[in-house]
């Protein structure tokens, strides 16, 4: 655990008490800020963000449509730069100091600067999200942007795009209020989430090093919107098996079956499988031969790795590595492994939580926390000990699927929940 990082949580609130002068003198409060007690600041803070907010929920919808209505899926790189460069657009003309991280294959990560205070910053608050989606290219065609039951949507618009839009109403929400805090604010924002961060992995856990703590805009989880405070870490792997074609009539016995080999493999997979430790390890895709009478000579499956506990990766790894063959003559091959880290409950993290609840509580609304199988970048970041507070996106519910959506009647309160957290931690 990093000392750095650890928050000093009274020193925070009696900073954001007289940081909040200025909002509190245009809600009309006219004590003294020494007589003002850091609890009624911070409350302040989430009244006065929520009705700039409420007053702004139809700008909002409008922009996440715009942000739904421009495809950006992991893999297309010309499409996901295309919507970076609207994204960026806006960060502009919020006058953040963008700068972007130009890649080769995936799309562009950017990172959005902002500092409200005065003088010199005293530390960075990272607020991470990704701009690429699951949807192939052309799917808003037979899945359009719309609003329909008090509920917008589309292709990402869940996951997360409406967390997109939050970050930059929230700033604006500071902005108008004269917010001054104490912290700059990193906004990273990568292109290549959704399959596995490779190329942005390093900078994300660059920048989280230099930061005190990390928000998460990932959706929040249930229709209550709760945060999600612990995440189990995940891998990929790959299992090829190499056999010997031949004829399954004629001469069998001079085959090698890649497809029983797999077969095989699969069962020492589900061994690994520990339910007491939250280990599932599961074969996913399958795939193998040709026609019915030759006996196979390829054979691969994908598999899904979940954890708990961060000291059960190696484990894993080495027993995935460590598959030998089980047929004669049979060659195997092992790719991938774990990939992110658990995200796991920490001190630090949950008193994250707990500032988030109270926050919420002061405009009426009960916020949870939940632990969640998916993994995210928060996942990178909680893991080098910075604290991590993950699900702070939109209410909603059907990410990566075709009933995608996202809750208006909350866009407001999410957003407000971001920029009380950026004014007063
Ligand atoms: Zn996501």
């Amino acid at each position: 655990m990093l000392f750095s990082h650890q928050i000093d949580w009274h020193r925070g609130a009696v900073s954001s008490m007289l940081q909040t002068d200025a909002i509190v003198h245009r809600l009309g409060c006219l004590k003294p800020q020494s007589e003002m007690h850091a609890k009624e600041a911070t409350s302040a803070i989430m009244r006065a963000s929520l009705r700039e907010l409420k007053s702004r929920r139809r700008e909002m919808v409008r922009l996440l449509g715009e942000f739904v209505q421009c495809e950006s899926p992991s893999y297309d790189k010309a499409l996901v730069d295309r919507f970076g460069e609207v994204v960026q657009a806006e960060w502009k003309r919020r006058d953040a100091k963008i700068r972007v991280l130009r890649q080769a294959r995936h799309g562009d990560h950017m990172r959005a600067e902002v500092w409200l205070g005065e003088g010199q910053p005293k530390g960075q608050i990272m607020v991470l999200g990704h701009i690429d989606t699951v949807y192939q290219a052309g799917t808003l065609a037979k899945m359009p942007f719309r609003i329909s039951r008090g509920c917008a949507w589309g292709p990402g618009a869940f996951d997360m795009k409406a967390g997109l839009v939050l970050a930059l109403f929230a700033v604006d929400a500071l902005k108008a209020l004269g917010a001054r805090p104490t912290k700059r604010f990193v906004f990273f924002w990568n292109t290549d989430e959704e399959i596995g961060s490779e190329t942005s992995r390093r900078e994300i856990e660059k920048e989280a090093r230099r930061s005190e703590l990390v928000l998460v805009l990932e959706p929040s989880l249930g229709p209550e919107g709760r945060l999600k405070t612990a995440r189990r870490g995940v891998g990929t792997a790959e299992v090829i098996v190499t056999g010997r074609a031949a004829h399954a009539g004629i001469n069998p016995r001079e085959g090698v079956n890649a497809v029983h080999e797999l077969a095989l493999q699969i069962g020492r997979l589900m061994k690994m499988n520990d339910a007491r430790r939250g280990i599932t390890v599961q074969a996913t895709v399958i795939a193998g031969g040709t026609v019915s009478n030759v006996v196979p000579e390829h054979a691969r499956a994908e598999v899904d790795i979940r954890y708990t506990r961060l000291a059960d990766a190696p484990g894993l790894d080495r027993k995935l590595h460590a598959l030998r063959p089980i047929l004669k003559g049979a060659r195997i091959e092992v790719r991938g492994g774990v990939n992110r880290p658990p995200l796991e409950r920490t001190a630090g993290g949950s008193r994250l939580f707990q500032h988030a609840q109270s926050l919420m509580r002061e405009i009426g609304v009960s916020l949870g926390e939940a632990s969640t199988g998916g993994g995210s970048d928060g996942n990178l970041t909680a893991a080098l000990g910075v604290p991590t507070l993950d699900g702070l996106g939109a209410v909603g519910d059907g990410a990566h699927s075709s009933r995608e959506h996202v809750v208006i009647r909350t866009l407001p309160e999410r957003a407000a929940l971001l920029a009380g957290l950026l004014a007063t931690l």
